[in-house]
């Protein structure tokens, strides 16, 4: 599979392979081993990438977005793991009972309600592309343990889109209701280390500026940003500008 020479965690290439992806595409090429953090680079790449809807675009940004999300919660589970270890063979050898595992608090009691902080961001400008996008971010995670997708997008019920978002790591979204719920705080944007842009030429002809340049504001602390559209049209590099460093690196 000429996915595993990109770099990728086999769990990604595993579903790449699942799902008949055998080689990856010109924009797969191109922007997956720009998107990753290489030896010796301290920063993610901004993007700005050029590319068609059937161009294989959804995958080029899913996959080195979820690689990273997938090292970041192995990290986090490895140290968890090293220090309950720890706890246990300090407390054996002071004679003490073993430290309990912590137990997980059930989602579904509302008391136990904490907004999410996703990791990741998408953003698109319909509910079906939202949709397409997230169906298949949900196929590209099936083999990572834990890693969650969840769909932001208008006309889903209130209670039913809160219920899907908790512990979301991956958000992908429509502005409208991706801003509904992060007014009414049931959505935090402030932990968002990663925002894709899709087909950003739509997103502005369908008056989402305003709303971008919020969803801008809201994840300043991100530390990537990518940005695809099938044109560059002088808007869509104002816009590159605005939200990316330099405009960000182009990308065919
Ligand atoms: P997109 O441009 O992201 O809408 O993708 C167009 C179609 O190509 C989708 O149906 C994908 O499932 C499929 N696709 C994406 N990457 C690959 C690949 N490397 N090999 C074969 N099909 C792919």
């Amino acid at each position: 599979n000429g996915f595993v020479t990109m770099g990728l965690a086999p769990e990604l290439v595993q579903a790449c392979t699942d799902l008949g992806y055998t080689q990856p595409t010109a924009v797969q090429k191109n922007v997956i081993p720009k998107a990753f953090l290489g030896e010796g680079e301290k920063r993610f790449a901004d993007l700005m990438v050029s590319s068609q809807t059937g161009s294989g675009k959804t995958a080029a940004f899913l996959l080195p977005v979820l690689h990273t999300l997938l090292a970041q919660r192995a990290a986090v589970e490895a140290q968890e793991r090293a220090e309950f270890e720890q706890a246990t063979a300090e407390a054996l050898a002071n004679g003490e009972a073993a430290p309990k595992r912590p137990k997980r608090k059930d989602p579904t009691n509302p008391r136990n309600f904490k907004a999410p902080t996703p990791g990741a961001l998408i953003v698109c400008p319909t509910r079906e592309l939202a949709q397409q996008v997230a169906n298949d971010a949900i196929d590209l995670v099936r083999h990572c343990r834990g890693l969650r997708v969840a769909n932001v997008v208008g006309g889903m019920p209130y209670q039913l889109q809160i219920a899907k978002l908790q512990n979301a790591d991956l958000v992908v979204a429509t502005p409208g209701r991706l801003l509904d719920l992060q007014r009414s705080q049931q959505l935090k944007l402030d932990k968002v280390q990663f925002l894709v842009v899709d087909e950003a030429d739509r997103m502005l002809d369908l008056g989402f500026s305003d709303d971008l340049a919020d969803i801008n504001d809201l994840t300043s602390q991100r530390g990537q940003t990518m940005m695809f559209s099938a044109t560059f049209a002088p808007r869509i590099q104002q816009l590159a500008m605005r939200v990316m460093h330099d405009g960000g690196k182009h990308v065919q």
